[in-house]
Protein backbone atom coordinates (compact mmCIF):
# COMPACT_ATOMS: atom_id res chain seq x y z
CA UNK A 1 0.00 0.00 0.00
CA UNK A 2 1.25 3.54 -1.01
CA UNK A 3 0.76 6.42 0.95
CA UNK A 4 -1.50 8.33 0.22
CA UNK A 5 -1.81 12.42 0.97
CA UNK A 6 -3.33 15.55 0.75
CA UNK A 7 -0.79 18.68 0.11
CA UNK A 8 -1.94 21.51 2.16
CA UNK A 9 0.48 24.87 1.70
CA UNK A 10 2.73 22.13 0.82
CA UNK A 11 2.31 19.48 3.44
CA UNK A 12 1.58 16.49 2.81
CA UNK A 13 -1.02 15.46 4.98
CA UNK A 14 -1.90 11.60 5.35
CA UNK A 15 -5.56 10.86 4.38
CA UNK A 16 -6.02 8.27 6.76
CA UNK A 17 -8.29 7.24 9.62
CA UNK A 18 -8.08 6.57 13.50
CA UNK A 19 -7.44 2.93 13.28
CA UNK A 20 -4.94 3.35 10.63
CA UNK A 21 -3.08 5.77 12.76
CA UNK A 22 -2.36 3.58 14.81
CA UNK A 23 -2.08 0.12 13.03
CA UNK A 24 0.83 2.25 11.00
CA UNK A 25 2.40 3.38 14.74
CA UNK A 26 2.01 -0.23 15.65
CA UNK A 27 3.90 -1.22 12.36
CA UNK A 28 6.56 1.08 12.43
CA UNK A 29 6.98 0.13 16.36
CA UNK A 30 7.52 -3.47 14.77
CA UNK A 31 10.33 -1.42 13.11
CA UNK A 32 9.17 -3.97 9.96
CA UNK A 33 7.85 -3.99 6.49
CA UNK A 34 6.43 -0.24 5.85
CA UNK A 35 9.14 0.64 3.75
CA UNK A 36 6.76 3.73 2.27
CA UNK A 37 7.63 4.97 5.81
CA UNK A 38 11.04 4.39 6.72
CA UNK A 39 13.18 7.20 6.93
CA UNK A 40 17.11 7.16 7.65
CA UNK A 41 18.19 4.46 10.07
CA UNK A 42 14.17 3.66 10.76
CA UNK A 43 13.22 6.24 12.93
CA UNK A 44 9.93 8.01 12.51
CA UNK A 45 8.68 11.22 13.26
CA UNK A 46 4.94 11.57 13.67
CA UNK A 47 3.13 14.84 13.30
CA UNK A 48 0.17 16.02 14.59
CA UNK A 49 -0.17 18.91 12.49
CA UNK A 50 -3.47 21.22 12.69
CA UNK A 51 -4.38 24.68 10.78
CA UNK A 52 -2.60 26.85 13.15
CA UNK A 53 0.51 24.71 12.45
CA UNK A 54 0.21 24.67 8.75
CA UNK A 55 0.29 28.49 9.17
CA UNK A 56 3.32 28.71 11.39
CA UNK A 57 5.03 26.47 8.50
CA UNK A 58 4.08 28.80 6.07
CA UNK A 59 6.34 31.93 7.76
CA UNK A 60 9.03 29.27 9.01
CA UNK A 61 10.83 27.16 6.52
CA UNK A 62 12.90 25.29 9.04
CA UNK A 63 9.71 23.77 10.41
CA UNK A 64 8.14 23.22 7.15
CA UNK A 65 11.03 21.11 6.05
CA UNK A 66 10.05 19.26 9.03
CA UNK A 67 6.81 18.75 8.25
CA UNK A 68 7.67 17.48 5.08
CA UNK A 69 10.40 15.03 6.11
CA UNK A 70 8.07 13.29 8.81
CA UNK A 71 6.98 10.01 8.25
CA UNK A 72 3.44 10.41 9.25
CA UNK A 73 1.44 13.71 9.56
CA UNK A 74 -2.04 12.85 11.16
CA UNK A 75 -4.79 15.26 10.34
CA UNK A 76 -5.18 16.63 13.74
CA UNK A 77 -7.91 19.43 13.44
CA UNK A 78 -11.10 19.94 11.30
CA UNK A 79 -9.61 22.75 9.19
CA UNK A 80 -7.39 20.63 7.66
CA UNK A 81 -10.41 18.14 6.19
CA UNK A 82 -12.70 21.43 4.93
CA UNK A 83 -9.08 22.78 3.27
CA UNK A 84 -9.17 19.53 1.85
CA UNK A 85 -12.80 19.49 1.06
CA UNK A 86 -12.21 23.04 -1.14
CA UNK A 87 -9.19 21.51 -2.92
CA UNK A 88 -11.68 18.45 -3.99
CA UNK A 89 -9.58 15.84 -1.68
CA UNK A 90 -10.55 13.99 0.89
CA UNK A 91 -8.93 13.18 4.17
CA UNK A 92 -11.58 10.46 6.02
CA UNK A 93 -11.73 11.79 9.17
CA UNK A 94 -10.39 13.71 12.15
CA UNK A 95 -7.41 12.24 13.83
CA UNK A 96 -6.11 13.60 16.80
CA UNK A 97 -3.11 13.78 19.08
CA UNK A 98 -5.26 12.89 21.99
CA UNK A 99 -6.97 9.98 20.94
CA UNK A 100 -3.92 8.54 19.15
CA UNK A 101 -1.93 8.83 22.09
CA UNK A 102 -5.18 7.09 24.43
CA UNK A 103 -6.00 4.35 21.75
CA UNK A 104 -2.37 3.89 21.09
CA UNK A 105 -1.34 3.22 24.21
CA UNK A 106 -4.39 1.21 25.80
CA UNK A 107 -3.19 -1.87 22.90
CA UNK A 108 0.39 -1.27 23.25
CA UNK A 109 2.36 -4.71 23.89
CA UNK A 110 4.72 -4.76 26.58
CA UNK A 111 7.42 -5.37 24.21
CA UNK A 112 7.17 -1.61 23.27
CA UNK A 113 8.56 0.60 26.14
CA UNK A 114 7.23 4.10 25.97
CA UNK A 115 8.73 7.49 27.41
CA UNK A 116 6.83 10.88 28.41
CA UNK A 117 8.45 14.10 27.34
CA UNK A 118 7.12 17.46 28.34
CA UNK A 119 4.38 19.52 29.73
CA UNK A 120 4.16 21.06 33.36
CA UNK A 121 5.92 18.96 36.65
CA UNK A 122 4.46 16.12 37.47
CA UNK A 123 1.87 15.91 34.48
CA UNK A 124 3.75 13.43 32.48
CA UNK A 125 3.31 11.02 35.88
CA UNK A 126 0.15 11.26 36.26
CA UNK A 127 -0.54 10.73 32.59
CA UNK A 128 1.54 7.50 32.66
CA UNK A 129 -0.64 6.60 36.02
CA UNK A 130 -3.86 7.04 33.84
CA UNK A 131 -2.86 4.98 30.75
CA UNK A 132 -1.98 2.28 33.09
CA UNK A 133 -5.04 2.36 34.33
CA UNK A 134 -6.25 1.31 30.74
CA UNK A 135 -3.41 -0.92 29.96
CA UNK A 136 -2.04 -2.37 33.34
CA UNK A 137 0.62 -3.74 30.42
CA UNK A 138 2.26 -0.59 29.60
CA UNK A 139 5.35 -0.44 29.83
CA UNK A 140 6.68 3.40 30.91
CA UNK A 141 10.43 3.52 31.37
CA UNK A 142 10.53 7.06 31.85
CA UNK A 143 8.68 10.16 32.34
CA UNK A 144 10.43 13.77 32.71
CA UNK A 145 9.03 17.29 32.04
CA UNK A 146 12.33 18.66 30.75
CA UNK A 147 12.25 22.10 28.57
CA UNK A 148 12.76 22.41 24.74
CA UNK A 149 15.66 24.70 25.10
CA UNK A 150 19.18 23.74 23.79
CA UNK A 151 20.36 23.58 27.70
CA UNK A 152 17.92 21.06 28.27
CA UNK A 153 18.91 18.83 25.77
CA UNK A 154 21.98 16.83 27.29
CA UNK A 155 19.60 16.07 30.10
CA UNK A 156 17.17 14.65 28.71
CA UNK A 157 18.76 12.42 25.82
CA UNK A 158 21.51 11.22 28.42
CA UNK A 159 17.70 10.36 30.58
CA UNK A 160 16.34 9.02 27.21
CA UNK A 161 19.67 6.81 26.17
CA UNK A 162 19.12 5.52 30.23
CA UNK A 163 15.71 4.40 29.45
CA UNK A 164 15.96 3.09 25.63
CA UNK A 165 12.30 3.66 25.09
CA UNK A 166 10.70 2.58 21.80
CA UNK A 167 8.44 5.08 21.63
CA UNK A 168 8.94 8.97 22.58
CA UNK A 169 5.92 11.26 23.38
CA UNK A 170 7.21 15.03 23.30
CA UNK A 171 4.81 17.34 24.75
CA UNK A 172 6.49 21.30 24.22
CA UNK A 173 3.69 22.27 21.88
CA UNK A 174 4.05 22.98 18.44
CA UNK A 175 6.24 23.97 16.44
CA UNK A 176 8.72 23.51 19.20
CA UNK A 177 8.28 19.93 20.08
CA UNK A 178 8.59 18.63 16.38
CA UNK A 179 11.79 20.84 15.69
CA UNK A 180 13.14 19.23 19.16
CA UNK A 181 12.56 15.56 17.72
CA UNK A 182 14.02 16.50 14.10
CA UNK A 183 17.14 18.20 15.50
CA UNK A 184 17.55 14.92 18.68
CA UNK A 185 15.80 11.87 17.79
CA UNK A 186 19.60 10.06 15.79
CA UNK A 187 21.26 10.83 19.60
CA UNK A 188 18.24 8.53 20.78
CA UNK A 189 19.18 5.33 18.64
CA UNK A 190 16.21 3.02 20.61
CA UNK A 191 13.45 5.43 19.61
CA UNK A 192 11.46 3.95 16.48
CA UNK A 193 8.53 6.46 16.51
CA UNK A 194 8.79 10.03 18.31
CA UNK A 195 5.72 12.09 18.41
CA UNK A 196 5.11 15.41 19.07
CA UNK A 197 1.74 15.50 21.19
CA UNK A 198 1.06 18.94 22.12
CA UNK A 199 -1.66 19.28 24.77
CA UNK A 200 -2.20 16.02 25.22
CA UNK A 201 -0.57 14.74 28.32
CA UNK A 202 -2.62 17.82 30.20
CA UNK A 203 -6.00 16.48 28.36
CA UNK A 204 -4.81 12.65 29.96
CA UNK A 205 -4.01 14.02 33.18
CA UNK A 206 -7.29 15.74 33.53
CA UNK A 207 -5.09 19.12 34.14
CA UNK A 208 -6.69 20.34 31.29
CA UNK A 209 -10.24 19.65 29.94
CA UNK A 210 -11.26 18.93 26.31
CA UNK A 211 -14.08 20.43 24.50
CA UNK A 212 -17.19 19.15 24.45
CA UNK A 213 -18.07 16.42 21.83
CA UNK A 214 -20.84 17.68 19.97
CA UNK A 215 -18.18 21.06 19.48
CA UNK A 216 -15.45 19.34 18.21
CA UNK A 217 -17.31 17.11 15.82
CA UNK A 218 -18.84 20.62 14.46
CA UNK A 219 -15.90 22.33 14.29
CA UNK A 220 -16.23 24.81 16.95
CA UNK A 221 -13.36 23.08 19.37
CA UNK A 222 -11.75 26.86 18.81
CA UNK A 223 -14.55 28.80 20.19
CA UNK A 224 -14.32 26.48 23.80
CA UNK A 225 -10.23 26.93 23.86
CA UNK A 226 -11.13 30.88 22.83
CA UNK A 227 -13.77 31.21 26.17
CA UNK A 228 -11.39 28.61 28.05
CA UNK A 229 -7.95 30.64 27.15
CA UNK A 230 -8.67 34.06 26.33
CA UNK A 231 -4.23 34.26 25.72
CA UNK A 232 -4.75 31.64 22.56
CA UNK A 233 -6.60 34.56 20.57
CA UNK A 234 -3.82 34.93 17.97
CA UNK A 235 -3.36 31.48 17.65
CA UNK A 236 -6.76 30.57 16.95
CA UNK A 237 -7.12 33.64 14.61
CA UNK A 238 -4.28 32.01 13.00
CA UNK A 239 -6.39 28.73 12.44
CA UNK A 240 -9.65 30.13 11.64
CA UNK A 241 -8.59 33.22 9.93
CA UNK A 242 -5.13 32.97 7.90
CA UNK A 243 -5.36 29.40 7.46
CA UNK A 244 -8.33 29.44 5.36
CA UNK A 245 -6.81 32.55 4.12
CA UNK A 246 -3.73 31.00 2.88
CA UNK A 247 -5.67 27.84 1.43
CA UNK A 248 -7.91 29.71 -1.10
CA UNK A 249 -5.56 32.55 -1.69
CA UNK A 250 -1.98 31.54 -2.23
CA UNK A 251 -0.54 29.39 -4.72
CA UNK A 252 1.28 27.32 -2.61
CA UNK A 253 0.03 24.32 -3.19
N1 LIG B 1 5.17 22.90 27.16
C1 LIG B 1 6.36 22.50 27.77
N2 LIG B 1 7.46 23.31 27.65
C2 LIG B 1 7.42 24.47 26.92
C3 LIG B 1 6.21 24.85 26.29
C4 LIG B 1 5.09 24.03 26.43
O1 LIG B 1 6.43 21.45 28.40
O2 LIG B 1 8.43 25.16 26.84
C5 LIG B 1 4.00 22.02 27.29
C6 LIG B 1 2.78 22.60 27.96
O3 LIG B 1 2.90 22.47 29.38
C7 LIG B 1 1.69 21.71 27.40
C8 LIG B 1 2.23 21.30 26.06
O4 LIG B 1 3.56 21.73 25.99
O5 LIG B 1 1.56 20.55 28.18
C9 LIG B 1 1.50 21.85 24.87
O6 LIG B 1 1.06 23.12 25.08
P1 LIG B 1 0.01 23.84 24.13
O7 LIG B 1 -1.02 24.48 24.98
O8 LIG B 1 0.75 24.72 23.22
O9 LIG B 1 -0.65 22.61 23.37
P2 LIG B 1 -1.34 22.46 21.97
O10 LIG B 1 -2.16 23.66 21.71
O11 LIG B 1 -0.21 22.29 20.99
O12 LIG B 1 -2.16 21.22 22.13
Amino acid sequence: MDRRTVTLLSIPIDAIRQKDAIQIILEMLEGGHLKRFFKVGGQHHVITPNSEMLVESFKNDKFREVLQLASLNIPDSVGLLYAAKFKRKKLPERVTGVDTVVKLCSQLPKKHSVFLLGAKEGVAEKTAEKLKKINPELNVVGTFSGSPSEKDSVEIISKIKEARPHLLLVAFGAPKQDLWIAEHISQMPSVRVAMGVGGTFDFIAGVRKRAPALLRSVGLEWMYRLVKQPSRFKRIMNAVVVFPYLVVFTRRK
